[in-house]
């Protein structure tokens, strides 16, 4: 008899529990749209282009070598990364104020953020958008944060809830941190204007909070890296302080390869230097130091000008045929006459949109049409193709009338 005998039966995450059960229909209609990761017109998985000319130089560099990266990771990437959110020529890149440390992806940077926050910061509540990627809270918990959420999402208008925003950072104890989707807020899909990101920025630095930017789809918004990483670089421009965790798993479609970068910037070199050398001991208990390959792949493609030239239009194409998808599902609920205002369609931006369907015209459009997706209504344009859209618009069609 094992002596875990008594344990009990975890639930499937959430998200990747769609797939599970994807997987598991044998209808051949079936259609994926709940994971976030891209796919071609052809419903296949993309592996970049210049992805694979890094891979090849890589692999035919017998210089290189399997040794143990630092704690802190690939120098090289680390110092591309930060330009690659705070732009090329910032000030505080200049200055040495920036910390960055490679981590595991999105997640993984996020994770050692907050592990450093609760170990260094004096305030240990963090405010995260409601509703919010189903993994924010978890990540934030389990490293000892206290979660709170701010409003963000407004069902009636199927956009931003800016009142209700100013409302609760207002009403935040000062000092707290809060969370910000840098852009292409996941699940709905709505970010604020570059007006109301000032508004946002003036009133947290008016009030002491720390903002900690998760940027996971920089350049996949709107299909431009500079665009998409506007909001950071406007709270970095005011010379305050503030935390961004970077994922490449979307932007350069290097899913597996789990490759990110969490980046303090903070107001000296002095600072900048004791808060990397505090992210150490926070990274060294939990993998020691981070893999090699996906650094190697970014930094290649990111310092070479040519290869970062191609990365950007195969990034614009990808950008591009999932905004030409939210076009073409929109125009197909307004062919068929569905009743309701399906515009929000077309307004959202990045991989996903929320649909506003309920948890049972989800669950009727599984199990009648084969279509999969979060409960919340969160699909996946990257996930569409336009042999699909019939289906799709008809299943949407069927489950609101
Ligand atoms: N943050 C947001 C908002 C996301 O949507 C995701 C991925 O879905 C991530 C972070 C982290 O992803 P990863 O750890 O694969 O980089």
């Amino acid at each position: 008899v094992s002596v875990f005998a008594n344990i009990s039966q975890a639930p499937e995450d959430p998200i990747l529990g769609v797939t599970v059960a994807y997987n598991k229909d044998s209808s051949p209609h079936k259609l994926n749209l709940g994971v976030g990761a891209y796919r071609t017109e052809e419903g296949k998985p993309l592996v970049l282009d210049v992805v694979r000319r890094a891979e090849k130089l890589l692999v035919s560099d017998i210089s290189l070598k399997k040794e143990y990266l630092p704690i802190t990771g690939l120098a090289d990437f680390n110092k591309s990364s930060a330009k690659l959110i705070l732009g090329s020529d910032s000030p505080a890149i200049q200055e040495n104020r920036v910390a960055t440390v490679q981590c595991l992806s999105g997640t993984g940077s996020l994770r050692v953020g907050a592990e450093f926050l609760k170990k260094h910061y004096n305030q240990h509540t963090i405010y995260i958008p409601s509703p919010t990627w189903g993994n924010h809270p978890k990540i934030f918990m389990m490293a000892g944060l206290s979660v709170k959420t701010y409003r963000y999402y407004d069902p009636a208008t199927r956009g931003l809830d800016f009142e209700g925003l100013q409302q609760d950072l207002s009403a935040a104890t000062s000092g707290s941190i809060v969370l910000l989707h840098a852009c292409a807020h996941n699940p709905t899909g709505v970010d604020p204007t570059l007006d109301q990101w000032e508004h946002i920025r003036k009133l947290m630095r008016s009030k002491g909070l720390l903002p900690f930017f998760d940027s996971a789809y920089q350049g996949f918004a709107s299909g431009s890296l500079d665009a998409d990483a506007q909001s950071v670089r406007m709270f970095v421009a005011d010379g305050g302080e503030c935390l961004a965790a970077q994922s490449y798993a979307k932007n350069m479609g290097l899913y597996g390869e789990r490759i990110g970068a969490l980046s303090i910037v903070l107001t000296s070199a002095d600072v900048a230097r004791k808060v990397e050398s505090q992210l150490k001991l926070v990274i060294r208990p939990m993998y020691s130091s981070p893999p090699i390959h996906g650094a190697s792949i970014v930094a290649t493609i990111l310092n070479d000008r040519e290869m970062y030239h191609d990365w950007t239009v195969e990034l614009k194409a990808m950008a591009d045929r999932i905004i030409s998808m939210r076009k073409q599902l929109y125009d197909a609920m307004c062919a068929k006459g569905t009743p309701g205002d399906w515009s929000h369609i077309i307004k959202q931006i990045g991989m996903f949109t929320f649909t506003g369907l309920n948890p049972e015209q989800v669950a009727f459009m599984t199990s009648e049409y084969h279509v999969y997706m979060t409960s919340d209504g969160r699909i996946s344009m990257a996930g569409l193709s336009s042999s699909k859209v019939t289906h799709l618009s008809d299943a949407m069609h069927a489950a609101v009338t």
